[in-house]
Order: structure tokens, then sequence, then C-alpha cells
């Protein structure tokens, strides 16, 4: 049996492997607090029970690890009947040579590429690059453009802490939604979009946590100068490209294991009040639009002050949607908690994430038509 990291958004230390039990743990790197992301590869495991424990801190979510035996294309969670504590035991498949685990379902620059070599030739999809990291690697951004003059501008930005990777799913859920579906056709009239995927590329392609990194997080690079390359091209582009009809700033994120504020979808209340009044009215549009399979309650928004959501948490620095919702023009910058595994009791997972993106799509056609006071209906 081998164990490695060594493919885009590997992560772990194998301290020990003895027989059919291996101790290991998460490597934090340069992040100054405790996370959780890990993912490795086993090879030559076929057909064998393995006991996997990881040994420093916590680091298996509430539906257990996720398995992928197709080179970490999809994934499915192994659920919490292998689980004890802090440790797992897998029964490699007989039929897969090659088995990746992760604390989640990884999504790649791989993942995007192949969604864009798709969606990439729609004629309203243009893709770009904002920048290149330190490491070289390319950060990609798309413009979806507006069928005729944009009344509305809607930037969104995911990976601001590179293992937040769910988030990702809900994002090519949107925009697939909103490039075919005959419903978005009111947001393809009205609206331009700029979309970065991944905002710390570097740390989703190393397998990084990005989560408090030393010496600033991504998600606290608004402030003074960014220290990021990434983050400095979005602070110079966005506000160029916005030019008076920058409305709407969304920034997606995953938030912690388990427990409250970490099993349902919600906004991050901003501290500005008449962000956090827009806020609410995009939570109570997107609770009466969502179906799909991940529930979202309004009630669940969590208003400035409360639990993390305190000016502690962001001594660090100024966040994306901060950064933006401080522009005049800006009608609504917030942030979106998107879980990891359990929304309101429901399975989060590439499928439900990405129809979760679809009712996000179609909440923001209804805010931004209950703004121009057109009837929702
Ligand atoms: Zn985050």
């Amino acid at each position: 049996m081998q164990i490695d990291s060594k493919f885009p958004g590997g992560n772990i230390v194998v301290e020990s492997v003895t027989a059919d039990d291996v101790r290991l743990h998460q490597e934090l790197r340069d992040t100054g607090i405790d996370w959780f992301y890990w993912c490795f590869r086993v090879r030559g495991a076929a057909r064998r029970s393995v006991r996997f424990t990881f040994t420093k801190s916590r680091a298996i979510g509430v539906r257990g690890p996720a398995m992928s035996i197709d080179g970490g294309l999809t994934w499915t969670w192994l659920g919490l009947d292998i689980v004890d504590g802090n440790s797992f035991c897998c029964t490699f498949p007989a039929n897969a040579p090659e088995v990746m685990l992760g604390f989640a379902m990884p999504y790649q620059e791989s993942h995007w590429r192949r969604f864009m070599a798709v969606e990439g030739k729609h004629p309203a999809v243009v893709q770009d690059t904002l920048c290149i990291t330190p490491k070289g690697r390319a950060v990609e951004y798309v413009i979806i453009r507006c069928e005729t003059s944009p009344v509305h501008r809607i930037a969104i930005t995911c990976r601001h802490h590179c293992c937040e990777m769910m988030a990702n799913y809900a994002l090519e859920g949107m925009i697939r939604w909103l490039l075919h579906d005959s419903e978005a056709r009111w947001l393809r009239k009205k609206a331009e979009f700029l979309i970065v995927p991944f905002v710390d590329k570097d740390g989703v392609e190393d397998g990084d946590q990005g989560k408090g990194r030393q010496p600033r997080d991504h998600g606290r690079d608004y402030e003074g100068e960014s220290i990021y390359a990434s983050t400095k091209a979005i602070r110079q582009m966005i506000p160029r490209w916005g030019d008076g009809r920058l409305h709407i700033g969304l920034d997606l994120h995953c938030p912690h294991i388990s427990g409250p504020n970490n099993e349902v979808i919600y906004l991050v209340g901003s501290a500005h009040d008449r962000i956090a009044r827009e806020q609410k009215r995009l939570s109570e549009v997107l609770e009466s639009v969502a179906d799909g399979p991940l529930p979202f309650s309004a009630s669940d928004f969590l208003p400035f002050g409360e639990a993390w959501n305190t000016g502690k948490n962001y001594s660090g620095g100024k966040g994306f949607s901060r950064w933006i919702a401080e522009m005049d023009d800006v009608m609504l910058g917030t942030g979106i908690e998107i879980p990891y595994a359990n929304a309101g009791g429901a399975e989060v997972n590439a499928v439900s994430a990405r129809r979760f993106g679809t009712d996000l799509g179609r909440s923001l056609a209804g805010y931004l038509r209950s703004s121009d006071g057109i009837d929702t209906d």
C-alpha cells in the first residue's frame, strides 16, 4: 500500500503505517490556526480494510470522509458508520487500484477546465486571466456578457479560503443555469457577471488550508496594500469593470466542520445596516425561490455581532464582501456559507450543491427584479 499527496489538492503527513493501521494528520503549512483540510491517494490497497487515525485535531466531517475512485473527478461520502472518533476504517474496492480520500470533495483547476470546455463555448462567456500567481499559475476569471447593455453588474468570487471547495460546485450550477435556463432570460438581458473561481489559486492546487494563512489570509487582504497578486488584481479590475453599475458582490465560502452555523446555508451579516437589510432581502427571496435538495431558510441569517461574525474575526483585515459593499453603487456585498456535507439535514455533494447554485441564480434574478420595481411573477 502506498499513500501520497503528490497531486493537485493533496495534503497529508503520514506518521506511521503498521499492518492495516495508518496514523496521519493534516498539514497546516502556513495556517496559523488549527484547520481540517486533507486529501490523499492510496494505491495497492484493493480489498483491504485499513484504519486511518488522525492524530492531531478533528479532521472528519459529519458524513465521514469522501472517496473518489476516478482520480478525483467524482466523489461520494463514505458515511459515519465507518467513523470512530477521529479515525475511520476504509474497505478499498476490489476494482480500484487507486483511491483518493478527502475531508470533502476537492474541486481543482482540472474540474473548472472540464466545466469550461463545455460552457466556455457559449458565446456569452469570455475567459481571461486575472493575474499570474507567484508560483506561475494563472488565476482565471470569466465574464458572462449581458445580451444588451447591462443595467446590473454582479461580481462573484470563490476560494478566498482555498480549502472551501464545495462553493465551486454551487458556482457551476449557477453558471449553467444562467447560460441555458429559460428562467434566466431576464437576468441574461439585464446583468453582466464577472466570476473568479479560485482567488487563492496556488493554495487550491497545492492543497493548502488557506484559512488563517500567515501573514495574511486572502479573505482579509482588502485593507491597506494587498499582499497577494489575485486580491490586488481584483481590487484594480472590479471597480473599473463595474463602471457605475456594480450592484452585487457575492463571495462563496464553506464554514467549519459541524454544529450551529456550520450545517445550514446562510448569508454572513454585514456590520453596515444598509447592507444587512439587503442581505435579509436576498435571503427572503432565496428562501421563496429555493426548491432544490438543499434547504435555505432566511432565519439562518447570521447577524453581525453574533457567533463568529464579530469585529474580532476581521481584525486581520477587510474581506471581499465588506470591500465591495463600501463602493457607492453596490447594493449588496455578501459572503454566503455553503456547508461541506450537511445543509439543514440534506446531503451536500456535487449534484445538490450545483442545484443550490440554480436557486442562488434565481434569487439574484428575483432580488434585482424587485429592486427594479418589476413584479417577480
Ligand atoms: Zn471562508
